[in-house]
């Protein structure tokens, strides 16, 4: 059955694309085509554009408790269409079933629940001597977004942006835009007010440069490469629009010389792996004390070997494919050029689809490629120190600063933890928070998403001398 969508949306309808071009979905799994998008145009963008400046005035004027109950609205509609949703991840992006069901879906319905249930909470104003601060949306937001959780990342930023009264123009992957189509077909259910939120798929160095570009675009919220948010501040700095970029990352997981070993092994390989790897915050780099080492080793390559590969929809797989031949290839080169101890790596995949087998590499040089680039597949590097000064200098020895992990005694592992120089940590397995501020140090990005922080990336803040 073919997926395929022949629409954009805009000012709250289904409407043609400028263009006949289309752009096929890949099934990263089989290798077969699961249908076809349009390949929207600069034109497209300018309609969208358009539709999203004359539902802002209104949209704006509304309250943030309105607007909650709108959010409350469209969370029911995507809601019923969960199994949907995992179904369609599963096919377009190759997650396996279990994260499809509990991160893909689960994930952008819990924090789309949270900012309607935010929104329904007194607006919070400030009095600082003769002023009130007041807090008022930032107007058009332009969401480009990549494809490793394709409807999480539309939803951090749409729910934020709405919550604050923005109008938004999203262009999300053109490798995974099938899930995107089930929220704005919620959206129509759920009866949004026209022209506040709109959809113009297409691929980046069109569709994402005319928003970035757009006179018109007064934010753009960006998540994905380094190297493309680079070139959207540079878009955005000629009119100084706001731009808020959650990008790369070389997460370090530092296992202190008391730390509860096979647990912070496990859980560290589990973070690795999750989403074939292809996630911003993984902990791609463990850093393991240097008494605690060889055995880390030994049972971080029997964790990485266990990992069933397969069929997404097969109960039993743990690792999927990769997105893409082309992210397939780009992780093998990394494999291929490592220059490091290879301790896992070499089960066999499967004859189609674009996987790799999860590999773990020892005795890594923490200056060479390998610690230093992220590579976005199924790969771990492991290497050790000496003292927890060493681990925080190796840790902190990246361009990217987006998330870690550090496990010890409760003390001394916090103690790491604030030393280290990245917008999150977990400290002995600490839980992810949807409502707890995510975002960047450094290259990894400007700004924060998610929760009460997430919502203020989208507002302006005002004083009102009296
Ligand atoms: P990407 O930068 O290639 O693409 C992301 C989006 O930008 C896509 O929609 C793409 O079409 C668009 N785009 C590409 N070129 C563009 C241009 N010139 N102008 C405007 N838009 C353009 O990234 P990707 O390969 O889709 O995603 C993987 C990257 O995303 C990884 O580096 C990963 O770490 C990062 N990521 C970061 C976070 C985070 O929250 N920090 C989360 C997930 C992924």
């Amino acid at each position: 059955m073919s997926l395929s969508r022949d629409k954009i949306y805009v000012g709250g309808a289904w409407a043609s694309p400028t263009s006949a071009d289309t752009i096929p979905v890949e099934n990263p799994a089989t290798e077969e085509i699961l249908g076809h998008v349009p390949a929207g145009g600069a034109e497209d963008v300018d309609r969208a554009v358009a539709a999203a400046r004359r539902a802002f005035p209104g949209w704006a004027e509304t309250s943030m408790a309105e607007r909650g109950a709108v959010l409350g609205k469209l969370h029911e509609s995507l809601a019923a269409r969960a199994g949907d949703i995992a179904r369609t991840v599963g096919l377009e992006l190759g997650a396996p079933l279990k994260i499809a069901k509990a991160v893909q879906a689960g994930l952008p319905l819990a924090v789309l629940r949270g900012y309607a249930d935010l929104a329904a909470e007194p607006v919070r104003e400030e009095t600082i001597g003769n002023s009130l601060v007041v807090h008022e949306p930032v107007g058009v937001v332009g969401a480009i977004t990549p494809w490793n959780y394709p409807l999480h990342q539309v939803v951090a930023k749409v729910a934020a942006a709405l919550a604050a009264g923005c109008t938004v123009v999203l262009k999300p992957s053109e490798l995974t835009p099938l899930v995107a189509y089930l929220l704005f077909d919620a959206a129509d259910e759920a009866g949004l007010p026209p022209g506040v939120l709109n959809l113009v798929t297409g691929t980046g160095p069109v569709v994402g440069a005319a928003i970035a570009g757009h006179p018109d675009v007064d934010m753009v919220s960006f998540t994905g490469s380094t190297a493309t948010g680079r070139a959207i501040s540079h878009a955005a700095a000629d009119r100084i629009a706001r731009v808020s970029l959650e990008l790369g990352g070389k997460s370090a997981n530092v296992i202190l010389e008391d730390a509860d070993l096979t647990r912070a092994v496990k859980v560290g390989v589990g973070n690795a792996l999750l989403n074939s790897g292809q996630t911003c915050t993984a902990w791609t780099r463990m850093l393991v004390h240097r008494s605690l080492y060889p055995a880390a080793v030994e049972i971080a390559a029997a964790a990485a070997a266990a990992y069933a590969m397969g069929d997404p929809f097969d109960e039993a797989t743990r690792l999927g494919p990769l997105v893409s031949a082309a992210q397939r290839d780009r992780v093998r080169g990394f494999i291929a050029r490592a220059g490091a101890r290879q301790v896992a790596g070499d089960a066999a995949v499967p004859d189609r689809g674009h996987f790799v087998a999860p590999t773990v590499f020892a005795d890594v040089d923490p200056a060479s490629e390998l610690a230093q680039e992220e590579i976005f597949g199924p790969v771990l590097s492991i290497m050790p120190f000496d003292t927890d000064d060493h681990a925080v200098e190796i840790a902190n020895n990246s361009r990217y600063g987006l998330a870690g992990g550090v496990w010890g005694t409760e003390d001394r592992a916090m103690a790491v933890a604030r030393r280290m120089r990245t917008g999150g940590v977990d400290v002995n397995g600490g839980s992810f928070n949807p409502a707890a501020p995510f975002g960047g140090y450094k290259q990894s990005g400007l700004g924060r998403e998610l929760g009460p922080y997430g919502l203020a990336e989208f507002q302006q803040t005002k004083a009102i001398q009296r």
